[in-house]
C-alpha cells in the first residue's frame, strides 16, 4: 500500500505523540494506583498489629466451641473488636483465627449479625491469610462478593506466632471508586492526547505537505501540465513532485529546441532578405547607372547632330557663349569659321535628298580630317558648319580655312551611281576683346556671304 507524504508524516507524530504521552500516563496511572494500595495495605497491617496486641493468647485458647461464646472472655473481646470497628468507620470486619495443622478455624468475629461460630472451621485456603498466621500480609487485589468490595489484611499474634492471626476486612468501594475515577481520568486524558496528537500530526504534516504542493504548483506554473501527456502518478506528493519537475524539465528543453528553432529560422530569414536586399540594392545601382548612361546617351543626343553626330547649334552656341563669356577673356582667344556648301540645292535636285545627305556627311569626313584636337565643329544648318579654334590667331585661322577650302574641292565623293565632288564657301572672324558673340558671328556671316559673293569655294577673313 502506498501512502502519501501526509500520511507517513500524520501517522509518525501520531505514533510519537501517542507513545510518549501514553507512557507518561501509564507511569502516573499505575504509580497512583500502587500508593493507594501501599497506603491501605500499611493501614491494615498497622491495625491488625495494633488489635494483636490486646489479645492474650491463654484467654483465646479457651474459646473453641460455640458454647465458649457466652463466656465472659469472649465478650469483652467482641466489645473491644466492635469498639475498634465502630471508631474506625472503613473497617467491616475484625476476625481472630487459629491454625491447628491444615485446619483453620474461627475464634472471634466482630460481626454483628451473623457472627462465624467460635471453632467453625474456614473451607478457603487464601494464600495471604495462610501467610498471615507468620507475618503480617495483604490480600494481592481487592475482592468482590455480596457484601461489596473487600481488602483484607492480616497479622500474627505476637506470642502466637503460626498459631493464631487477626484478619481485618475493609471496606474497598471508595477505594474503587477512587480506582474508576483514575481510571476514567486516564481515559480521558488519553483521549485528549490521542485527539491533540492528530490535531498537531495534521497540522504539522499539512505545513510539510503544504510546501511540496506549492513547489508543484509553482513548477506547473511555469510549464502547464497537460492531463494526457503526463501519466498519472502513484506514489506520494514528493513523487508527485519530481513528476512536475521532469515535465517542467522536458518542457524547457522543448521550449528551448523550439526557441532555438525559431532563432535559427529568424536568422535564416534574416540571411534571405539581406541577400535580396543586396540583389535589389544591386539591381538599383544597374538601373541608376543604366539611366546614367541613358541620361548620358540623351544629354550627348541632345548635343550632337542626328545625320553626322558633330555638335548641332544649340551645343555649339552654349560652348562659344562659355567663352566669349568668361571673364578676363583676352580678344582674339578664338576664332570662328562660318562654311556653307556651294550650291547643294542641285545635288539634291540632281541626286535626291539621301544623296545630299550622304554628301554631308562625306564633308563632315573631310572637314574632321582637317582639324587640329582643340578645334570643335559643329552642324550650324541645313548644309552650313561652324568651326571653334579655340586661342587660334585669324591667320592661323584663314590658313585653316584655306586648307579645308581645297582640301573639300580635291575631295570626291562616291555615289552609288556617280562621283561627285562640291566646294564650300568660308568666312572666317575672330572675336574681339568685350565683343558680344552674335556681333561676331554676324562678321563671320558677312564673310561668308562675301566669299560667295565673289564666286564661290574661296576663304573670306572678315576685319579685325
Ligand atoms: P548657294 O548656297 O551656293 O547660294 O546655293 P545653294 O543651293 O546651296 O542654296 P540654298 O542655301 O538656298 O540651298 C540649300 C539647300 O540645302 C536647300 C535644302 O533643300 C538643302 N538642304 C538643307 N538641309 C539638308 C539636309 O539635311 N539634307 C539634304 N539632302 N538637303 C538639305
Ligand atoms: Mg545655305
Ligand atoms: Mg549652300
Amino acid at each position: 500500500m502506498r501512502l502519501s507524504i501526509f500520511s507517513k508524516l500524520f501517522l509518525s507524530h501520531f505514533a510519537a505523540i501517542v507513545l510518549v504521552s501514553g507512557s507518561v500516563g501509564s507511569y502516573f496511572y499505575f504509580s497512583a494506583i500502587d500508593n493507594l494500595m501501599q497506603a491501605l495495605r500499611s493501614r491494615l497491617q498497622n491495625s491488625a498489629a495494633l488489635i494483636s496486641q490486646g489479645l492474650d493468647i491463654a484467654d483465646l485458647d479457651q474459646i473453641r466451641e460455640a458454647g465458649d461464646m457466652a463466656t465472659p472472655v469472649y465478650r469483652r473481646y467482641i466489645e473491644s473488636l466492635r469498639a475498634f470497628a465502630n471508631a474506625n468507620p472503613d473497617i467491616a470486619f475484625i476476625y481472630v483465627m487459629r491454625k491447628e495443622g491444615e485446619r483453620v478455624s474461627f475464634v472471634l468475629d466482630s460481626d454483628a449479625d451473623q457472627p462465624a461460630v467460635a471453632g467453625e472451621e474456614y473451607p478457603h485456603r487464601i494464600p495471604a491469610m495462610l501467610e498471615g498466621f507468620v507475618r503480617p500480609s495483604v490480600d494481592k487485589a481487592i475482592t468482590r462478593d455480596r457484601w461489596g468490595y473487600f481488602l483484607s489484611g492480616y497479622s500474627p499474634l505476637k506470642s502466637g506466632v503460626g498459631q493464631y492471626l487477626v484478619g481485618i476486612d475493609m471496606y474497598a468501594d471508595k477505594v474503587q471508586d477512587k480506582f474508576e475515577q483514575i481510571r476514567l481520568a486516564g481515559l480521558l486524558s488519553l483521549t485528549f492526547s490521542l485527539l491533540l496528537a492528530a490535531i498537531f500530526s495534521s497540522l504539522l504534516s499539512r505545513s510539510f505537505t503544504r510546501r511540496i504542493r506549492n513547489l508543484s504548483q509553482r513548477f506547473t506554473a511555469v510549464t502547464p501540465i497537460d492531463a494526457t501527456a503526463v501519466p498519472v502518478v502513484a506514489g506520494d506528493e514528493l513523487d508527485q513532485l519530481s513528476t512536475s519537475f521532469d515535465f517542467m524539465a522536458s518542457q524547457l528543453a522543448v521550449n528551448q529546441q523550439s526557441l532555438q528553432h525559431a532563432r535559427d529560422e529568424l536568422e535564416k530569414r534574416v540571411d534571405d532578405r539581406t541577400v535580396e536586399l543586396v540583389r535589389a540594392n544591386d539591381s538599383l545601382l544597374e538601373e541608376i547607372a543604366e539611366r546614367r548612361r541613358v541620361e548620358q546617351r540623351l544629354e550627348a543626343a541632345s548635343r550632337t547632330d542626328y545625320l553626322t553626330g558633330v555638335l548641332n547649334r544649340r551645343a555649339m552656341t552654349r560652348r562659344l557663349e562659355q567663352l566669349a563669356g568668361r571673364p578676363g577673356l583676352a580678344g582674339g582667344d578664338f576664332c570662328v569659321i562660318l562654311m556653307d556648301v556651294d550650291h547643294f540645292k542641285q545635288v539634291n535636285d540632281c541626286h535626291g535628298h539621301d544623296a545630299g545627305d550622304q554628301v554631308l556627311l562625306r564633308i563632315v569626313e573631310e572637314m574632321r580630317l582637317g582639324l587640329r584636337e582643340t578645334d570643335e565643329l559643329a552642324r550650324w544648318g541645313g548644309e552650313e558648319f561652324l568651326l571653334l579654334l579655340p586661342q587660334t590667331t585669324v591667320g592661323a585661322a584663314a590658313s585653316l580655312a584655306e586648307r579645308l577650302c581645297s582640301q573639300l574641292a580635291k575631295a570626291t565623293i562616291d555615289l552609288a551611281a556617280q562621283r561627285l565632288t562640291v566646294t564650300g564657301s568660308f568666312g572666317v572672324a575672330q572675336h574681339r576683346s568685350g565683343e558680344d558673340l552674335d556681333a561676331c558671328l554676324k562678321r563671320a556671316d558677312e564673310a561668308l556671304y562675301a566669299a560667295k559673293a565673289q564666286g564661290r569655294n574661296r576663304v573670306v577673313t572678315a576685319q579685325a
